[in-house]
C-alpha cells in the first residue's frame, strides 16, 4: 500500500442547500465523482481517510468563529457526509483501512496524528477529493507538500462556492506544489 485518498469535509453543512456554509450547487455536483473515486479506493485496499471538521458551539478562542457562521457542530446533522458518501462510509466503516478523523483547522494535518497513520502504511502519495478547492483542499495539500507526498487532486471532485478561488488554486496546486491534477 502507497497511496491514501483524503477525503476532506464532503458534508452536509459544506454541501446540502440549507447548510450552515455551504458550497451548493457546485459541491453537489461532484456527489457521483467524489464516491466513485472512493468507492475505487477501497475496493483496490488503499487508505482511505475522512478527514471532517469538527466544531464546538461558542467556541470563543478558535480563529473561525469570527471568520465563518457556526458549522459541522458536534452531534449535528450538519457534521453528516453529504448524500452517497454517508452511505459508503456506513458500510465501510469497519474497514481497517478507512479512517474517520475529526480536524479542527482547515488541514487534515493540523493538530491531527495523520501524518503518523500515513507514515505506518507506508503512504507516500496523497489523492485529495472534497471542499472547499481554496480553503480546507489548499490548506491540507500544501502541509503534504510540505510534508514531501507526492500530490494527486482529483479536479472533477473538489468545489467551493468561490468559483475564483477554486479556479486559483487548481492553477496553484499545479504551478506552485507540483500536484498533479487530473
Ligand atoms: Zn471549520
Amino acid at each position: 500500500m502507497k497511496k491514501a485518498l483524503l477525503n476532506v469535509d464532503y458534508t452536509n453543512d459544506f454541501v446540502a442547500s440549507d447548510g450552515a456554509l455551504t458550497c451548493g450547487k457546485p459541491g453537489q455536483d461532484i456527489e457521483n465523482e467524489i464516491v466513485r473515486i472512493t468507492e475505487d479506493f477501497i475496493s483496490n485496499g488503499d487508505f482511505v481517510v475522512f478527514a471532517i471538521d469538527l466544531h464546538k458551539e461558542g467556541d470563543e478562542l478558535h480563529p473561525e468563529t469570527k471568520l465563518f457562521p457556526p458549522h459541522n457542530l458536534e452531534d449535528t446533522s450538519g457534521r453528516l457526509l453529504y448524500g452517497d458518501l454517508q452511505r459508503v462510509f456506513n458500510e465501510q466503516q469497519s474497514n481497517a483501512n478507512v479512517y474517520w478523523m475529526d480536524k479542527t483547522r482547515y488541514s487534515a494535518f493540523a493538530g491531527t496524528n495523520l501524518e503518523i497513520k500515513l507514515r505506518e502504511c507506508g503512504i507516500t502519495e496523497v489523492h485529495i477529493v472534497g471542499v472547499c478547492t481554496d480553503i480546507c483542499v489548499l490548506h491540507t495539500a500544501v502541509d503534504a507538500y510540505n510534508r514531501g507526498y507526492k500530490i494527486v487532486i482529483h479536479g472533477s471532485a473538489v468545489a467551493s462556492f468561490n468559483q475564483a478561488g477554486h479556479e486559483w488554486a487548481l492553477g496553484h496546486f499545479k504551478d506552485s506544489i507540483g500536484a498533479e491534477v487530473r
